[in-house]
């Protein structure tokens, strides 16, 4: 089939051409698809984006016109495409269901570890031939209750390296998952979570009831220097009661893989540019708060999974084949 791989990285298309073996025309562009781009999709009767790309209803309907009938997305989330839009154009949307959950639960302990023992100032004050510890002091993660929102694949990933490392358990999910109960892992209210836990992870999906869970009322349920991790999606976080609760010093850190407004900031280089989003560049100044951009599949695992489904997706839809991939507005 020819497919368009829009938001196309080096390594994107190192990883798909191994994947493909030459099964498929792969066709590879920098260019992020968006209404303004779509017209680049003339030609394509498949297109493959990335979580930068926004398949809105206006993109759809262009790229429909232009005679696309699948996507194959290549990531989990699939926030980033108007389903029902893309229903309603006659548009086939396969995602990569999974792979590798540990990618993103590893990840997140990362930052966990990097704020608490302050791994990122430490690399900095060693190279400047500065060895004092003052304002090094962590905690032991040990004997910590740390609280998973969302305990799907990623979220029950994380909860097995931290029971490793002696952590109390506590979890939201609206469908508790039985091996983390077997874990001993506890399910218990949001509020409760908030409440009792020193560092909150979120593993949620991007959903309109999940946007902006985390509010001002939420951030002031969590103890006093508290941490929250997401590694999910940037929009789960109220940025403005963020800055707020990081201003006014009732969080105690913050470790963003993920930020509400990054898909005109992430997967590109702006070195030579004026950023303008000002709650971003706030939010760098903090001390204690680690910003990443959106690298916590980044592992050679993650993008040979990601590749090998993306691969499979389309040959299941060259060949007629249903596919546990596709993603549909009902079920
Ligand atoms: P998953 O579908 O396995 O788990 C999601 C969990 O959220 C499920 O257990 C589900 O019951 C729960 N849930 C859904 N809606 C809910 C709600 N309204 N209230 C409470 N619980 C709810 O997903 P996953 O593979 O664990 O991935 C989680 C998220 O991580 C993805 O949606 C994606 O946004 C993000 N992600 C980020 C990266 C990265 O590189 N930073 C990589 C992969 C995935």
């Amino acid at each position: 089939m020819r497919c368009l791989v829009t938001s196309a990285r080096p390594y994107d298309q190192q990883f798909l051409s191994a994947a493909n073996n030459g099964r498929h025309e792969l066709v590879f562009t920098e260019t992020t698809l968006n209404a303004e781009t779509a017209f680049i999709a003339q030609g394509y009767p498949a297109l493959c984006p990335f979580v930068d790309d926004t398949l809105d209803a206006k993109t759809l309907e262009i790229i429909a016109r232009l005679g696309t009938k699948l996507l194959v997305l290549r990531s989990t989330g699939f926030n980033h495409v108007d389903i029902p839009a893309a229903e309603k154009q006659d548009i086939t949307v396969m995602r990569v269901r999974d792979y590798s959950p540990c990618a993103v639960a590893e990840y997140a302990v990362g930052l966990m570890l990097t704020l608490n023992r302050h791994l990122h100032k430490a690399y900095n004050r060693v190279r400047d031939g500065n060895f004092l510890l003052d304002g090094l002091l962590g905690f032991d993660m040990h004997g910590k209750t740390v609280g998973i929102v969302g305990t799907g694949k990623i979220g029950a990933a994380l909860a097995r390296i931290l029971h490793g490392m002696g952590c109390h358990l506590l979890a939201y999910d609206i469908t508790p998952n039985p091996d983390c109960q077997e874990l001993g892992v506890a399910y218990v209210s949001l509020e409760e979570l908030l409440t009792k836990s020193r560092i909150v992870s979120l593993h949620l999906p991007l959903l309109p009831e999940t946007r902006h869970l985390m509010n001002a009322e939420r951030f002031a349920l969590m103890p006093n220097g508290a941490m929250l991790i997401n590694t999910s999606r940037g929009p789960l976080i109220d940025t403005t009661a963020l800055i707020a609760a990081l201003k006014s010093r009732h969080l105690g850190a913050v470790g963003l893989d993920v930020y509400e407004e990054e898909a005109d900031l992430y997967f590109k280089d702006h070195c030579d540019d004026i950023i303008c989003d000002d709650s971003f560049e706030r939010l760098l100044t903090f001390p204690n708060v680690i910003i990443t951009g959106h690298q916590a599949f980044f592992t050679s695992e993650a993008l040979t999974t990601i590749a090998r489904t993306t691969i499979q997706n389309l040959d299941d839809y060259s060949d007629g084949k249903d596919n546990p991939n596709c993603v549909r507005s009902k079920g």
